[in-house]
């Protein structure tokens, strides 16, 4: 395989999940070797299925990445696995709870910023110490529209993307001087499926005045406020990580490019 990432090697967080698994498929098409790193075994193992095809080296690393202990542990074993991390999608993540701030849960605020923050965090520094070394990186951060544009009922998940954004922005400065780029991209309403439809469902519980009650309404209403009058597929997404991760954008750093159909 002679793509263009040959010879590099990838650390996916967020392996098991859907944009972390058709993300790793795009890079290893492109002649990655593919760290997985999730939190979910079961996820994980059906994962690393899906690579037979592409002829790379593959390795599958169970991590809860809000565990500063373990990640700093997992990232010297890919590191001593592989040889070397040169691309990193930082990319696990957790949604939470959709209620208003006057009644938002503290302990789901808790555990969002201690996946979201904390965890991209952790392995932000961890890999980035091993790049500083070696003097190369890509990395591409996964924040959200969320992150952007402050929906409402979404305080938590809101908040620690616009963290994600201020991580990127500020790593991108620190790290410039070391031939490592930082980006990120924020995906907006992705479906079908499971995400989509926890999405409309919990707007339509959280009772306010911005979404109707009605799951079938909500969906409605967000599909309207989307220029492009659709959800965006899991596919339109691994193209722009690679591009963020390739050459085709060496002169960018500390962006954050909208997914999101306009
Ligand atoms: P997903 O639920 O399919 O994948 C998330 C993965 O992260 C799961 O496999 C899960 O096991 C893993 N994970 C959760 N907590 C973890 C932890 N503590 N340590 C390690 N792994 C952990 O969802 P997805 O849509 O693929 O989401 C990926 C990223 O994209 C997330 O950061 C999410 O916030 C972001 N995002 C998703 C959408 C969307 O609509 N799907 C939109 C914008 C942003």
């Amino acid at each position: 395989n002679e793509g263009r990432f040959h010879g590099r090697t990838a650390l996916v967080t967020g392996a098991g999940g859907n944009i972390g698994l058709a993300t790793a498929l795009r890079l290893a098409s492109e002649g990655a070797a593919i760290a997985l790193v999730d939190i979910d075994p079961g996820k994980l193992s059906q994962a690393k299925e899906a690579f037979a095809a592409h002829g790379t080296r593959v390795e599958a690393y169970t991590c809860n990445v809000a565990d500063r202990v373990a990640v700093s542990a997992v990232v010297d074993q890919v590191i001593g696995d592989f040889g070397a991390v040169d691309l990193l999608f930082n990319n696990a993540g957790f949604q939470g709870a959709f209620r208003p701030i006057h009644e938002y849960p503290e302990d789901d605020f808790e555990k969002v910023m201690k996946i979201n923050v904390f965890g991209a965090f952790y392995i932000l520094k961890a890999v980035s110490k091993h790049m500083v070394e070696r003097r190369f990186g890509r990395i591409v951060n996964t924040a959200s529209m969320a992150g952007v544009q402050g929906p409402p009922n979404m305080l938590a998940y809101g908040a620690s993307k616009f963290s994600i954004v201020g991580l990127t922005q500020i790593a991108s400065k620190d790290l410039a001087p070391y031939n490592i780029r930082v980006n990120a991209i924020s995906p907006a309403f992705m479906g079908p499926g499971y995400m989509w439809d926890r999405q409309v469902e919990l707007q339509a519980e959280a009772g306010t005045q911005y979404f109707s009650s009605d799951p079938t309404e909500v969906a409605k209403q967000m599909i309207a406020s989307v220029p492009m009058r659709r959800y965006g597929d899991i596919s339109e997404i691994p193209g722009v990580v690679s591009f963020l991760m390739s050459d085709d954008s060496s002169y960018m750093t500390g962006v954050n490019l909208p997914i999101s159909g306009g």
